[in-house]
């Protein structure tokens, strides 16, 4: 029922994150209140560090995406635990330096960059540019020219896989709207090109197949895909690649009905399969880079709301009102996303009453979740929704102005707020 370890019931009967008494959570920093278990977000950064450093070649790093969670606190931990970061906006780029982020472990994504954001991005000094198209390749190349800059980059390729999750979530198609294609030759002028460049120097190449991949055939088959486009690269214009990004997408357990994976056991077999092809090949190992967000965020963070009603519409169904919803969680919204969830505020009671769970907003979407079990709340009960750490609080927005809520971390047994709420000062702020 509690579906991640670090999660608890105590003697008052309530949910516990990191030891800590959620309702006691909520009534020192207000509700709704998104909570993170910074102890959590290290182990989960250990699984990569200490995976890729056992099976993959030497100065093999991950870096975290930040589009799943982004707030300034958040990147003086990753850096502690070894990680570079992926950046897709200048507003990221911002986040990571207020928090102290070494630039030189930035790369920066996006298939939109205007010459404002390529600007930013090298007077900022971050490191790495994963150009995702042919006029971002030649603006970039003029720009860093005028600057005198020679910038590192990686060139993001569609390696034309399908790993069968939700369209929404699938990114490594032909058709994607993301890198060049491969199979249509015009991967292969991008690196053309990139060589003939002189303000940018390309180390290699970057794909990303998609998020919430179960299984670990999809990226034994991108490992292929990559390497005989670098084997090709190499044949066709002497540019042997000495970086393989292979972008995020590892799946956590949102419910018990999603399976357990085992990223170690991935990685191992990445390293593995990528030797194989490599000596095959007679292919210098790449350095590889993975890019995990939701496998680094998800499960170290919760969602606390106070329940506002309970309203029984007699032969249909029963709703449970919480004072949040589409807004700090706009997953159901525009994926029905599963999650689980629990009543914080009566963990030893019964799991038995059927609901749907809908959030504040004027719009029938604005739900958390429909047909669940939940132990019967009753106003001013504490519902919690599990696994909120990624895609939640970096989505949120202020539809039908309410405020974004604040963020406690937990570690060690004790808490303190990250992230305050927003005021409503703080949403007219920019209105003249
Ligand atoms: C979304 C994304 C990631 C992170 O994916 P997760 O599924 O959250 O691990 C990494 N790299 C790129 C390019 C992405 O678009």
């Amino acid at each position: 029922m509690l579906l991640y370890d670090n999660l608890g019931i105590n003697e008052a009967g309530h949910l516990t994150i990191g030891g800590l008494d959620t309702v006691s959570l909520t009534e020192e920093y207000g509700n709704p209140l998104y909570v993170m278990d910074e102890d959590q977000i290290r182990r989960n950064c250990r699984v990569y560090t200490e995976a890729m450093g056992r099976y993959l070649p030497e100065g093999s790093r991950p870096l975290y995406a930040g589009k799943a969670l982004c707030f300034k606190a958040l990147y003086p931990i990753i850096e502690s635990e070894g990680f570079g970061a992926d950046v897709v906006s200048p507003g990221e780029i911002f986040t990571a330096l207020a928090g102290g982020f070494d630039p030189a472990g930035l790369y920066y994504h996006g298939t939109a960059k205007t010459d404002w954001d390529i600007n930013y991005a090298i007077d900022n000094k971050v490191g790495w540019f994963i150009v995702d198209n042919y006029n971002e390749l030649e603006a970039l190349d003029r720009i860093a020219g005028e600057k005198g800059v020679i910038q590192d980059i990686l060139l993001r390729i569609t390696v034309g896989i399908d790993p069968h999750t939700q369209e929404k979530i699938n990114t490594g198609r032909i058709d994607s709207q993301f890198g060049v294609a491969v199979d249509t030759g015009q991967a292969a002028q991008f690196v053309e090109r990139s060589v003939q460049l002189r303000n940018v120097r390309l180390h290699g190449f970057h794909s990303h197949i998609g998020s919430q991949i179960f299984e670990s055939e999809p990226f034994m088959d991108q490992v292929d895909k990559l390497l005989d486009f670098a084997v090709n690269m190499r044949e066709r214009f002497g540019f042997t690649a000495e970086v393989f990004n292979l972008g995020g997408g590892f799946g956590v357990q949102y419910t018990e009905a999603d399976p357990a994976i085992s990223i170690e056991e991935n990685i191992r077999q990445i390293g593995e399969h990528l030797r194989k092809g490599c000596s095959e090949h007679d292919f210098p190992l790449p350095r590889i880079l993975m890019e995990p967000g939701r496998s680094i965020a998800a499960n170290a963070g919760i969602t606390l709301y106070k329940t506002t009603g309970v309203k029984e519409i007699d032969g249909y169904l029963n709703y449970v009102t919480v004072d949040g919803g589409m807004t700090d969680n706009i997953r159901f919204a525009l994926y029905k996303a599963d999650y689980t969830m629990t009543n914080a505020s009566r963990m030893n009671e019964a799991q038995d009453y059927l609901c749907t769970v809908a959030g504040r907003c004027c719009e029938s979407g604005d739900r958390i979740a429909e047909d669940i079990h939940l132990q019967k709340p009753e106003r001013g009960d504490i519902i919690a929704v599990l696994g909120t750490g990624a895609y939640n609080y970096s989505m949120a927005s202020n539809y039908n102005r309410v405020p974004k809520p604040a963020m406690a971390m937990v570690s060690g047994g004790t808490s303190r707020l990250v992230i305050r709420a927003q005021t409503f000062e703080d949403m007219i702020a920019c209105e003249l």
